[in-house]
């Protein structure tokens, strides 16, 4: 008997057919003998529209209050679906995260998940249920209702199954799997029968929606292998896992583009020590995530200057310019600009660490698609880019070609 984790996403869920469709699949799983723990997400658009009706509110609500409101997304599901179960007459039964035992840290609305007692998870398994877990949602150990970030589903599933030591871990979305690119925006793009843990990181970090990136890290971490692959058919799908020797033939193993970015740019910052420190703690106080950080010396005459960019999640920016605005006269910059029309385009291929080349390969291709580059940053298995978001979609397809055909 195995125990499987199974997580479906929000269009997975996101009517009553889907609902049942999910009941169906999961009966067919339990038919075989296994114990099996589902984890849902909101229906499609009902976190989104959660978020729209709080900033009809007020532009920025109290982070504790966006975690409650938030919360009740994935209660609906996990309610509807254990009906569903019901329906076919298999016994189910619901849990909130903090039910299911999900203790998080106290950061509302990108809370992390410290430790998971499952027992009372483990309990309704050997009673013979069942157990639907409500995706992207904890609680602190000071019983405050906690959210994991957006996406936030997939980390539910990755840690349940690390915690309860699952057989098997199996993400189900509306697309066949792991693609090298959004099959979405490139109809050229392949399906990958395997990526590495490292890989899918990098692709999730830059925009690859298709699994949220704190749950791949938490799987790299906890040596979950996990399979991405569709609610709607039996197509296999992609396994995330450890990278073996021959992932390295592969030069790029894909492309994303994030279009969900702000860039901030602190224009004429005085040039002295500790002023970036100043400026990247208060917003790290804030618990803002900046992405990439560009700095260009300024050469006019008179006190040395700076312009200081940097990104950050476009849903963060308004914190974020709070955050800058305060410092404006202690720190004495002139003004900050930001800029939400940007897209960020990733190259990501462990293959990257042998081979040379590959950067000039791809600033070629967008020169010649007549793309600017804005900023550039890199890793051992990656190069970001920030361009103009007008000519995103096209830059991709432009990269995606010259690097996968
Ligand atoms: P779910 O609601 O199931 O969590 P998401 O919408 O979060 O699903 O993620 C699935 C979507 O991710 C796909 O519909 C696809 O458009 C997008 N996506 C982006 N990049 C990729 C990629 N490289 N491979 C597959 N899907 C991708
Ligand atoms: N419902 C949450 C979101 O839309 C979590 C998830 O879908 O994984 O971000
Ligand atoms: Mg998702």
């Amino acid at each position: 008997m195995a125990l499987i984790v199974q997580k479906y996403g929000g269009t997975s869920v996101g009517d009553p057919a889907r609902i049942k469709n999910v009941a169906n699949r999961v009966a067919k799983y339990r038919a075989q003998g296994d114990q099996i723990v589902v984890v849902v997400s909101a229906m499609s658009g009902v976190t989104d529209n959660l978020i729209r009706l709080a900033k009809e509110i007020m532009p920025l609500p109290s982070e504790r209050e966006m975690d409650m409101l938030l919360s009740t997304g994935e209660q609906t599901t996990i309610a509807l679906t254990a009906m569903a179960l019901h329906a076919l007459n298999i016994p189910a039964a619901s849990l909130t995260g903090a039910q299911a035992g999900i203790v998080t840290d106290g950061v509302h609305t990108k809370a992390k998940i410290q430790n998971i007692t499952p027992q009372k998870v483990h309990a309704l398994l050997d009673a013979g249920n069942v157990v639907i877990v409500a995706g992207f949602q904890g609680e602190t150990s000071e019983g405050q209702i906690t959210t994991l970030g957006r996406g936030g589903s997939d980390l539910t599933a990755i840690a349940l199954a690390a915690a309860l030591k699952a057989d098997l871990c199996q993400i189900y979305t509306d697309v066949d799997g792991v693609y090298t690119t959004d099959p979405r925006l490139v109809p050229t793009a392949r399906k990958l029968a395997e990526i590495s843990y490292d890989e899918m990181l990098e692709l999730a970090s830059s925009g690859a929606k298709v699994m949220q990136s704190r749950s791949v890290e938490f799987a790299k971490k906890f040596g979950v292998v996990f399979e991405v692959r569709s609610s709607l058919n039996e197509n296999p799908g992609t396994i995330v896992k450890e990278e073996t020797k021959n992932m390295e033939d592969v030069v790029i193993r894909g492309v994303a583009l994030d279009k969900n970015q702000a860039k901030v740019t602190l224009v004429a910052v005085p040039d002295r020590p500790g002023v970036a420190a100043r400026i990247f703690k208060a917003l790290a106080e804030a618990t803002i995530n900046v992405d990439m950080i560009v700095q260009n010396v300024s050469h006019g005459s008179g006190t040395p200057s700076t312009d200081l960019s940097f990104t950050v999640d476009k849903p963060e920016l308004l914190k974020a310019r709070q955050v800058i605005d305060g410092l404006k006269s202690e720190i004495g910059f002139r003004e900050a600009i930001a800029d939400e029309k940007i897209g960020k385009l990733s190259i990501v291929g462990v293959g990257m660490k042998s081979h040379s080349g590959v950067a000039a390969k791809m600033f070629e291709t967008l020169a010649k698609e007549g793309v600017n580059i804005d900023m550039i940053s890199t890793s051992e298995i990656k190069i970001s880019v920030v361009i103009d978001l007008a000519k995103g979609e096209a830059a991709t397809r432009a990269v995606h070609a010259a690097f996968l055909g």
